[in-house]
């Protein structure tokens, strides 16, 4: 009933009436893209459009040549027979929802969203809508979040105990949107001064410059291996990408203290079987109350539900009395828990 406002299509989700994209996976003509993680803006297509504060992560992530159009939030803009305007999604720096409306019906596609604060990025925006296409990374109800400042002070708590022991703090967090993240809370907690003391993996460097480029406030600093062989590790807290975990990159560190933030981490056994002493949760999709709070806001007639635990979500939607369907697409969910994205790797 909303084929002309959205089909999902082989080449990603489309919208006939505007003739354009919303985070394709395969090439095409006109593409917008919600934000800048890998598997919802690919490389390869001609041309496309995002919000304003996401050019900086985009270039880096796509190349500095992407023929790239970018609005503001809340600015309207008429492609073919569709009225278009981007909303702040609260995932990650310029992370957009995308308001599609054709006739006087609205659909919404959130890309990733969550609704907790976030110093790095603009907060989520309840948009009314007839449609709502949801992720549902973490859609059971045994997820639900800490307030982000206590996860935090735990953080801090972890490697003020480590520097007495004479550990390396080593963090492993997603390079792009909850690293600069965790940063910004911890400088806001401790002081930029504790900055000497703070390195990250290499990969960080970019969308670290990036997010600076945009106008959030992070201190420069270095990567781990610009400081050499004989640098003192004993003080520092180090944060590199979980894919680094027992990688010849972590040999430089002295008996380092291994810690992950995920969202994964509510889970019990994740930390054992991820092999990190400790946990901090810290997500930035919706958990349960916020997926259903976020839902309730936008009061949409249906509800397609996408990667994640699109099933449980549906089912549940469907028993309160808002229609709700799962959506195959191909997102697969920057955080996913380490099995299950070891599972879709080899499946795709
Ligand atoms: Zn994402
Ligand atoms: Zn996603």
């Amino acid at each position: 009933m909303f084929r002309d406002l959205l089909e999902c299509t082989p080449r990603g989700l489309y919208c006939p009436a505007g003739d354009f994209y919303v985070d394709p996976w395969a090439s095409v003509d006109c593409a917008i893209l919600t934000h800048a993680h890998a598997d919802h803006a690919r490389s390869g297509s001609k041309r496309y459009l995002s919000a304003k504060s996401s050019e900086s992560l985009l270039r880096v992530r796509l190349g500095q040549s992407i023929d790239l159009q970018t609005v503001a939030y809340g600015e309207s803009l008429r492609i073919k027979d569709a009225r278009v305007s981007l909303h702040p999604a609260g995932h990650i720096l310029g992370s957009s929802q995308v308001r599609i409306e054709v006739a006087g019906r609205v659909a919404l596609i959130t890309g990733d969203y969550k609704l907790q604060s976030d110093l790095t990025c603009d907060a989520w925006e309840p948009v009314r809508c007839d449609l709502m296409v949801s992720e549902s990374t973490f859609g059971l109800p045994v997820f639900r979040w800490p307030e982000t400042r206590l996860v935090i002070q735990e953080m801090i708590g972890w490697w003020e105990e480590n520097q007495r022991q004479g550990r390396t703090s080593l963090l492993l967090a997603y390079s792009v949107g909850k690293a600069q993240r965790v940063l910004a809370e911890i400088f806001r907690e401790c002081g930029v001064e504790v900055a000497s003391k703070v390195a990250v993996h290499g990969a960080m460097l970019g969308p670290n410059r990036a997010y600076v480029s945009a106008g959030v406030a992070l201190p420069e600093l270095p990567s781990a291996a610009s400081l050499g062989g004989q640098h003192d590790w004993s003080e520092s807290l180090v944060i590199g990408p979980p894919s680094t975990q027992s990688t010849p990159w972590m040999e430089r560190f002295s008996d380092p203290s291994i810690a992950m933030a995920s969202g994964w981490m509510a889970i019990r056994g994740t930390r054992r079987r991820r092999n990190v002493e400790r946990g901090f949760v810290l997500s930035d999709h919706v958990d349960w109350p916020d997926l259903l709070t976020a839902i309730g806001q936008c009061q949409p007639e249906q509800v397609w539900v996408t990667h994640g635990f699109s099933e449980v979500v549906s089912r549940y939607l469907t028993e309160c009395g808002t229609a709700a369907e799962v959506l195959q697409t191909r997102f697969a969910g920057e955080e996913s828990e380490p099995t299950l994205a070891e599972k879709s790797e080899e499946a795709s």
